[in-house]
């Protein structure tokens, strides 16, 4: 999919909504996390539901979550499923003259602008339900790969220094060679 289309599906045309109740659907797959370049993310699978009430100066959103994303345990390196469930709330507030809002969760728009790109707002979203530990649980069917584990376990315990010493091997080994 083209870059500039992904963009826009992620607008709000807010100006030309009838006062009342209206909604916007999201689809986020890998493909948004692609995009951002971010490699924590490595798989994605959520829906988004956004119930948009446009009252005369402003348009209140509810952002309904739903779905997983996919990441690698810190502990043993392997997928690990997280689930994103919840519900956000943003709102426009439709002003004549530009504003800076200090809250995160409010933005001015002008009268003059038709929509609302919620695409960064959406990815922020998120990123904030990532934990910030990525490991499995432990619990139920959410279990760290024991032989990983253990395999990381010894990886450890052997000295680091092997692959400096084959190095200075190989250049003592050179210098006799000239
Ligand atoms: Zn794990």
């Amino acid at each position: 999919m083209e870059e500039k289309s992904y963009f826009k599906q992620f607008d709000i045309g807010f100006q030309s909504m009838k006062i009342g109740q209206h909604f916007q659907d999201l689809k986020i797959t890998n493909e948004f996390f692609e995009m951002y370049e971010n490699d924590v993310v490595t798989d994605a699978n959520i829906d988004i539901h956004i119930d948009i009430e446009r009252l005369e100066n402003m348009v209140i959103m509810h952002f309904h979550f739903s779905g997983t994303l996919t990441s690698t345990c810190d502990l043993c390196l392997e997928k690990v499923i997280i689930p994103v469930e919840k519900t956000e709330k943003l709102i426009l507030k439709i002003v004549e003259a530009p504003q800076e809002s200090d809250d995160e969760n409010i933005f001015y728009v002008t009268e003059k602008e038709h929509s609302f790109n919620v695409e960064q707002i959406t990815y922020e979203y998120i990123m904030m339900s990532l934990p910030m530990k990525i490991e499995h649980s432990n619990e139920g069917e959410d279990r760290c790969n024991p032989k990983m584990l253990e395999l990381l376990r010894q990886a450890e315990k052997k000295p680091e220094t092997t692959e400096i010493d084959s190095r200075w091997e190989a250049l003592k080994n050179l210098k006799l060679d000239s």
